[in-house]
């Protein structure tokens, strides 16, 4: 087996024991498993510790700015609609500065994954508490226990409008392999979140902790993740302290975005000659005096 360090020229920096590693691995295990090319494989990452996975994998990639990943992924399915585009983020990332990415994307049904790697604290920044940071956590920003009540990423893609919800959990790879790779593969708006540990700095969320806050709802007798009001009713009526996992929701009635907008998806803007010698600005100007 090649080192990281042979594969990508880096050694992870992330602290040993994170979550994160789990995703890369899972991710690196679906990209194999469904015989994608490495190069047609779009990753872009914001900011944060997870924004450090685009260096970490060899596939085509993007590190952007903190919050917008969202923007990019889906500017290039819409010029290239042959990439497979996957966006990852972290809590903050996603619920903070780049929530109304992610919710316009949704409700676009742009064909992208979008990834949350969420340990319910800012990592990178040394343990602040983020949006999805349980009530009375105590942070290095929340000293006398966070006043917030977190935002739960799962009900806000099924409201936005996103084709594919599922959630996973970085201690259960094999899960999380499957998940993976039914979200790249369907064909629209996936979203995909991790619940993935800090184990640095969120000595509450812990692997045990979220062992025993989980629950896959596939487990659950009768479940069926096309039938929205079920889907609806099942979140409703779990216990509050438990969290949902695995494929949650699945609709494959409605068009991705790209397929919406373009004129013709089978001549994508990144195969038309554009040279721009061929065309005659003057005459194209005169178009619009
Ligand atoms: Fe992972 Fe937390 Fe370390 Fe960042 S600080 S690499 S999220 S364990
Ligand atoms: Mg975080």
């Amino acid at each position: 087996m090649p080192t990281e360090r042979e594969i990508t020229g880096l050694i992870p920096q992330w602290c040993p024991g994170c979550g994160h590693y789990g995703f890369l691995s899972a991710l690196k295990k679906a990209i194999v498993e469904l015989d994608l090319d490495p190069a047609n494989v779009f990753l872009v990452s914001g900011i944060g510790c997870s924004g450090r996975i685009s260096h970490y994998i060899k596939v085509t990639t993007f590190h952007t700015l903190h919050g917008r990943p969202v923007p990019p992924a889906v500017a290039a399915k819409i010029v290239n609609p042959e990439l497979n585009v996957i966006a990852v983020s972290g809590d903050g990332d996603a619920f903070a500065i780049g929530i109304s990415h992610f919710i316009h994307a949704a409700r676009r049904n742009a064909d992208i994954t979008y990834v949350i790697l969420n340990n319910m604290i800012y990592g990178l920044t040394t343990g602040q508490y983020s949006p999805t940071s349980l009530r009375g956590q105590v942070t290095k920003t929340s000293p006398q226990g966070n006043r917030e009540y977190p935002i739960d990423g799962v009900k806000i893609a099924l409201a936005a409008g996103a084709t594919f919800v599922a959630r996973g959990f970085s201690g259960n790879i094999q899960q999380l392999v499957d998940l993976t790779k039914k979200a790249i593969q369907h064909k629209g708006f996936s979203y995909l979140e991790v619940l993935s540990p800090c184990v640095t700095f969120n000595r509450i969320a812990t692997y045990q902790w979220f062992r025993e806050h989980t629950i896959d709802v596939n487990t659950i007798e009768k479940y069926d993740p096309t039938d929205m009001i079920l889907v609806l009713k099942t979140l409703a009526d779990l216990p509050r302290d438990k969290i949902p996992i695995g494929l949650i929701y699945i609709d494959t009635t409605k068009k991705p975005f790209h397929e919406e907008i373009l004129k013709d998806p089978s001549k994508p803007i990144s195969l038309l000659d554009l040279d721009p010698s061929r065309y005659n600005y003057e005459e194209l100007l005169k178009g619009y005096v």
